[in-house]
Formats: C-alpha cells, structure tokens, sequence
C-alpha cells in the first residue's frame, strides 16, 4: 500500500460517536471523497414521512418497497472536499434529514430489506473506484467486506449522548437532552438486533473507542494505523 493506492476505509459504529467527523478528517487528509450511508437512510425515511409512509418509529414495508423506485438521492460535491449536501430527488434536504422526526424513524425505515438493498446498491456504485472513506452500520461488513482498512467506533453512550446534543444546539436545530438519550439507546438497539445487517464490527475492522480522545487524538491513532499498514503491505 503506497500514497498512490487509493483505497476503500469503512467506518462503522455506533450513533453519534463522531463518526462522520473522524471520517470526513481522514478523507480530506487523503484527498479521498467522503461519504456519509446515513444520510441516504435519512433522505429515504424523510420522502416516506412525506408521504405517511412511516410514523412514531412504525413503517409501512409493503408501501415504502413500492415507492423505492421514485426516490432518487445525490449528494452536491463542495469544491474538493467530497461529497456534502444531500439531494433527495434534487431537492436539498440537509437540515430536514438532521432532524428530530427523521431520527426517531430512519431505524424503523432501515431495517427494511428492499431499502438496503437499494441503498448498498448505490453505495457500490459510489465506492467502485476506491478513493473513498465511508461512514455507517454495514459498510465493512455488507457494503465492501473486502475493504482494506476498516475502523469500528464506539463510545460510551453518556458521551454520545452530550456530543449530539451540542451538536443539534450548534447547528440551531431543536435539542431536548431526555429525547437525545433515548433516541440513541432506541436506534442502538434496533440496529443492532435487526435481520437485515445488523450492526457488527467486521472481525477485520480496528476498534477506536473515542470516549476520551479529542479529534486531533484520533488524527495521530489514524496515522498510526495508516502507516502500519503502508509497512505491513511493503514487507
Ligand atoms: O449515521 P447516522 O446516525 O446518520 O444513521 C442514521 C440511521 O441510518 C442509523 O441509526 C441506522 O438506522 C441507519 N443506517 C444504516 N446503515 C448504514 C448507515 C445508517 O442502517 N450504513
């Protein structure tokens, strides 16, 4: 593995432990693209809430298999960094996805086979070239199990917890911390347990318990590991 090689690193884990902030730095660290699984999952769960599809964490799988096809989601490129906003048929739903609603109902919206199998579709698509880092639940284990380097995240949930709290309070979106505990142990459970790829860590992916570490902390882990493995493949 040298500088040139561009490969495919899945980062998979828990609910908001960082994941798409760890996973964005090393993208733009590689010049790799970045791609966050979660927000297809969210685009597709905000078209069904749309249409009645899904509420109070029940959804309609008879129905919303029957709508896959008129869903279409993008992402719009920012300049070099990869991919950022969310296009959900051309529309930019960024901040609607982010949402109270969405959260409480993209694991029901998830667990649903036909939608899976849509969304890792065009995940493979995305990622056919290499260059990229993507964050999710599947992605070492379902999406590219013959990822080179996979990353599996976790912390504790009382710090999980606090970081989406601040985080919805930074970005001016409604934030009740009861609501934010219990969104994340709720969505941990269903994700874990469900049929369809549960969330698991790939027995090759690399833990990185994050409870204690700044970001800059991860930086240096990841650059270790990166190197390591640059050395493993030159021996
Ligand atoms: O990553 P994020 O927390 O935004 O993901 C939202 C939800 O989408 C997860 O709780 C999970 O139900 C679903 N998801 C998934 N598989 C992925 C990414 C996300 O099932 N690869």
């Amino acid at each position: 593995m040298n500088k040139e090689t561009k490969l495919i690193i899945t980062v998979d884990g828990y609910s908001s432990c960082g994941k798409s902030t760890f996973a964005r730095a090393i993208a733009d660290e590689l010049g790799y693209i970045y791609i966050d699984s979660g927000a297809m999952y969210r685009a597709v769960t905000l078209f069904c809430l749309r249409r009645g599809l899904v509420a109070g964490g029940v959804a309609d799988t008879g129905r919303i298999i029957s709508v896959l096809p008129e869903i279409d989601i993008t992402f719009r490129r920012d300049g070099e960094k990869g991919y950022s906003e969310t296009l959900l048929n051309g529309e930019p739903v960024e901040r609607e996805i982010r949402g109270r609603e969405v959260s409480d109902n993209v694991s029901a919206v998830s667990t649903i086979a036909g939608v899976r199998v849509k969304l890792v579709e065009l995940q493979r698509s995305m990622g056919k070239g290499g260059g990229i880092v993507m964050d999710g639940r599947d992605i070492g284990t379902v999406v590219f199990p013959g990822a080179e380097l996979k990353i599996f995240m976790t912390a504790t949930p009382e710090v999980r917890a606090k970081r989406r709290y601040l985080e919805l309070v930074s970005k001016g979106l409604p934030a009740d911390y009861e609501a934010v505990v219990r969104n994340i142990s709720d969505r941990d459970r269903i994700d874990s347990t469900r049929e369809a790829s549960p969330l698991r860590r790939a027995d090759d992916a690399v833990i990185l318990d994050n409870s204690v570490m700044t970001p800059e902390e991860q930086m240096v882990w990841f650059r270790k590991l990166y190197e390591e493995r640059a050395n493993e493949s030159r021996d």
